[in-house]
């Protein structure tokens, strides 16, 4: 029996999220930008669960369905599916997520998104319907917990979230919003303190801004949480793209949004610095969305291993600190072994992680820890 989610992070232990799938999939040509639906799992579940198994190979502990954007409203408004149903696409998601978490430790995140309808509606009821339906495909799939991501209204999150409780599974619930607030200028603060009133456990931010910029918003929700003596573990999945100047609309209001964000690309240690930060930040569910490949969750899983005892299966194909250049033949290339944000290994023996990582290396072998 695998540990369930919050059994997880009641123990305290670190829970590495996966990365993106819709913009990935995109890219190898399976999802078509615009609406972005993921009718690839049925058309190519192949694709699908590829990208499952590099990034579970990666470190991550949790396989999100791949079923953003695959409301029926949203499916029939992207015109991208004609032969396909929303049931199909929900289900088909399930089993493949499922198929690949049994191969390793990993659970299965049922995963439901912002619809449309709330926009064009906002009406309760209606809305709650689509959600009760996406739940229903999910239950019969018995996913091990339901996450409400990608929100950028946290009414509608708390309309998800109210739904997502009757289904008695753990419930996260992530907003896609910056330290100002979300779209009807509510506080990340109180956006938190009603999600966690509704019943979610884990709340948090996914999407739309980079590492830095969401840590600042999970902290004012973390703040919030504990002025309301309200007690939820804290999530953070953001993109993996730096976004400096941007506001509370996102990365979707940069000019290279969606087709040109190659240059933006965070490296891995960019993601180390960002999993280091989220962790003294007191955040213990930390993954990643859009721009997040399967080398970042790597630098996730690498950064915290010493809090977690354990190395990626990936890891086997990487050396620590830029190590396996250590051999090269070029002395200039040699010179970059042991880099990690500039500094030798030497100058990182004398950080407490480092000497974290050294006394792992001691007690538990690297090979060892690999092969887990
Ligand atoms: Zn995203």
């Amino acid at each position: 029996m695998k540990k369930g989610i919050l059994e997880r992070l009641d123990a305290g232990e670190v829970v590495i999220g996966d990365g993106g799938y819709v913009l990935q999939l995109e890219r190898r040509g399976y999802v078509k930008a615009g609406h972005f639906t993921p009718e690839a799992a049925v058309e190519h579940p192949e694709a699908v669960r590829q990208l499952h198994r590099e990034f579970m190979r990666a470190g991550a502990d949790v396989l999100e369905t791949f079923t953003f954007y695959s409301s029926d409203d949203k499916l029939e408004l992207s015109g991208n599916v004609t032969n396909i149903t929303g049931e199909q696409i929900n289900e088909a998601a399930c089993k493949l997520a499922r198929e690949v978490a049994n191969e390793g430790n990993a659970l299965v995140a049922g995963s439901v998104s912002q619809t449309p309808c709330y926009l064009k509606s906002r009406n309760e009821e209606e809305v709650k319907a689509i959600f009760k339906k996406q739940l229903d495909f999910f239950m019969k799939k018995d996913v091990d917990f339901m996450i409400a991501e990608y929100f950028a209204h946290g009414e509608e999150a708390v309309w998800a979230v109210q739904v997502l409780k009757t289904s008695g599974k753990p419930v996260a619930a992530t907003l896609c919003i910056s330290p100002e607030g979300d779209m009807n200028g509510v506080s990340p603060g109180d956006c938190a303190v009603r999600l966690v009133k509704a019943g979610a456990q884990i709340v948090g931010v996914n999407c739309h801004l980079d590492p830095m910029c969401c840590l600042k918003t999970v902290k004012l929700m973390k703040k919030a949480l504990e002025d309301a003596h309200l007690k939820a573990h804290l999530m953070i999945q953001p993109l993996g793209f730096h976004t400096p100047e941007c506001n509370h609309r996102g990365y979707i209001s940069l000019p290279e949004y969606p087709f040109s964000l190659e240059s933006r690309a965070m490296n891995r240690w960019d993601m180390q610095k960002y999993a280091r930060e989220a962790y003294n930040a007191g955040i213990r569910y930390i993954g990643g969305c859009c721009g997040f490949e399967p080398y970042h969750i790597r630098a996730l899983a690498e950064e915290l291993a010493p809090e977690r005892g354990l190395l990626p299966p990936a890891s086997q194909k990487h050396g620590l600190w830029g190590s396996s250049l250590a051999t090269q033949t070029k002395p200039w290339v040699k010179a970059r072994s042991h880099v990690n944000t500039g500094k030798t290994f030497d100058q990182h023996l004398g950080d407490p992680c480092a000497l974290r990582w050294q006394r792992l290396k001691i007690n538990h072998g690297y090979r060892k820890l690999c092969l887990r």
